[in-house]
């Protein structure tokens, strides 16, 4: 699979590849004829990954008013419902009539592994058997959802457990969309005792950064953030959503002009070519200079400051003389270094470099005066590295 997309043949980067990996296209199949434009043949559209306004639609094509759309994403994106019987305001005969032609994506909790500071993750089970990771954060502003975009991964990346495990599919837009949910509502149940329903804390921050490549799947990863924007629902702010990618570049000139404002974040990991080919082979075809020229088109379109994040690997790319490298490649540029001490994978052989080597990296970083910060160890007790926990569960 790596092969095929380093080479290039199944779909390039920065396309949506949703239908070609296929198990939505096959799942959920039903003989009534659709009643949406853009939905597939025999397919029942997803409503948990549709935009108030096309929730409207939908209805009105069942010859329902429009407020019934308002009241369905309601029900979807505040209450949290995961089934329209559920949705009480709604009359029986349009519960049941939704339970023919549409349905809802309902991710089912698997695993919940709560860490110190307030950081907990999930393995959500999809319709399909297969599952994902996504972790909560919680930080003093705010918490934070981390979700992944793809079952697997085509990147391949050296140190990652989720490269190590290949690509099965991407997520459909309903499913990204559901993760978030899923945790918000578990963030408002863990408070319901003890506040009023307006005061419970709620997601305030969504980061594609779980397992999976988003501009791979590109359209997707978009819708959801869409939906999540959406006033009526979540209404996370653009400029509170973080899209990570390891540098596909035409996703990532095709994001700069997409009006969202989110941060982008590149994952690059290396300052020379040469050694971001071995640990991560996605350079091979982008390789840095194209990734550096995208993201200055990035910030200089979006006006948004880019962040580079640095994973630290002991005796990889640790060393002062990468660090020297890394200033000159990002001088002058609206960036930010995130420099990551690795979360150590066993089965990929990387290790975490001791302090006193982040703090050398990190002081040549600030003499060049590149803004760098070092990233919050979140996770290192509960298997927070992407695929650590969906692996461990699955084994
Ligand atoms: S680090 Fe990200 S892009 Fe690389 S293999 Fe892992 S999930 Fe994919």
């Amino acid at each position: 699979m790596v092969r095929a997309f380093l080479f290039g043949e199944p779909g390039k980067p920065g396309e949506s590849l949703e239908g070609e990996s296929g198990n939505e296209a096959t799942r959920g199949r039903d003989p009534r004829p659709d009643v949406r434009p853009g939905v597939a043949p025999g397919v029942r559209p997803d409503l948990k990954g549709f935009l108030p306004q096309e929730i409207s639609e939908f209805l009105a094509s069942l010859g329902e008013p429009s407020y019934r759309g308002t009241q369905v994403f309601s029900w979807i994106h505040q209450k949290g419902v995961a089934s329209f019987d559920e949705m009480t305001n709604l009359p029986l005969a349009l519960r049941r009539k939704l339970d023919e032609v549409a349905r809802l994506a309902n991710l089912e909790v698997l695993a919940r592994k709560s860490g110190t500071q307030g950081t907990v993750k999930y393995l959500l089970g999809l319709g399909d058997g297969n599952s994902v990771e996504a972790v909560r954060m919680k930080y003093t502003y705010g918490t934070s959802a981390c979700v992944s975009t793809q079952v697997g991964c085509k990147m391949a990346c050296r140190f990652c457990a989720s490269g190590a495990a290949g690509f099965v599919r991407n997520l459909t837009p309903g499913e990204i969309v559901d993760e978030v949910l899923k945790m918000n509502l578990d963030l408002s149940r863990e408070s319901s005792a003890s506040r009023e329903p307006q005061t419970r804390p709620r997601i305030g921050w969504v980061v594609l950064m779980g397992t999976g490549e988003p501009l791979d799947n590109y359209d997707a990863s978009v819708k959801a953030l869409r939906v999540l924007n959406a006033e009526e629902g979540l209404n996370v702010s653009y400029r509170r959503m973080t899209v990570s990618t390891c540098g596909l570049v035409p996703g990532i000139r095709r994001l700069a002009e997409e009006g969202i404002p989110v941060t982008l974040s590149i994952s690059l990991h290396a300052p020379t070519d040469d050694l971001r080919d071995e640990i991560m082979p996605i350079n091979r075809r982008y390789p840095i200079p194209e990734v550096t020229d995208a993201a200055s088109f990035y910030a200089t379109r979006t006006g948004r400051r880019v962040t580079f994040e640095y994973a630290l690997m002991r005796d990889v790319n640790d060393d002062v003389s990468h660090a020297r490298r890394l200033a000159g490649l990002l001088s002058g540029m609206l960036a930010h270094v995130n420099l990551i001490p690795l979360n150590p994978v066993k089965e990929r052989g990387y290790a975490r470099p001791p302090r006193e080597r982040v703090m050398r990296f990190l002081a040549v970083l600030k003499e060049a005066r590149i803004p760098v910060t070092i990233r919050r160890e979140l996770g290192l007790d509960i298997d927070a590295a992407c695929g650590q926990l969906r692996r461990r569960y699955c084994r």
